[in-house]
């Protein structure tokens, strides 16, 4: 499916210079949806996932439905102070600005097999800082999946080593 049609492109948001991915579109859509979905999915069939992995917010929108898929669960990275038991946390940096992500400390049992789902990457701190909190908890990251790859953003070189599936590339 050529999911690109379903992507708007929108110029200087949220700030002059950014050129803004936005994946509502596609999630208006439900056959293209389902169909990314799907694919992430199939992805993570063979891979023995015990448990989806999404930084908020719209790591919820695209790991939500998968991990309802493989029947397994689904634990949120969120932002400093929106977690309401214990966390650990990590500060990363942003495509703008920089933040801390927290998970909370129960949510992944040593040894768990863990797929990380995204919508986009693009200069892979999120994802890194995601992995860094998955992999402080003892979880093995098996694959991380996103919507949309910005390629020249370089974020694929903070992922040397592990396994990536990205659905489409600008
Ligand atoms: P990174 O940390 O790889 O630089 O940025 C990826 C994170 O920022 C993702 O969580 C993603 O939701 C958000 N993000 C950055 N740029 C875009 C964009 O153009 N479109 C969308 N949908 N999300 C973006």
């Amino acid at each position: 499916m050529d999911y690109k049609e379903h992507i708007a492109i929108v110029q200087d948001w949220p700030r002059k210079g950014i050129t803004f991915k936005d994946i509502t579109p596609l999630m208006d859509n439900g056959k293209a949806f389902k169909s990314a979905v799907d694919e992430i999915v199939d992805y993570s069939k063979d891979k023995e996932i015990d448990l989806v992995v999404g930084p908020e917010a719209r790591g919820f929108i695209v790991g939500c439905p998968v991990s309802y898929a493989l029947e397994i669960g689904f634990a949120p990275v969120r932002k400093e102070g929106k977690l309401p038991r214990d966390t650990i946390k990590v500060d990363y940096g942003l495509e703008y600005g920089k933040d801390v992500l927290t998970i909370h400390k129960d949510a992944i049992k040593p040894g768990q097999r863990v797929l990380i789902v995204d919508d986009l990457l693009a200069t892979g701190g999120t994802i890194e800082a995601t992995i860094a909190l998955v992999e402080e908890l003892g979880g093995v990251v098996a694959g991380c999946a996103f919507l949309v790859e910005l390629t020249y953003l370089d974020g694929r070189k903070k992922l040397d080593g592990y396994d990536v599936l990205t659905l489409m590339q600008y």
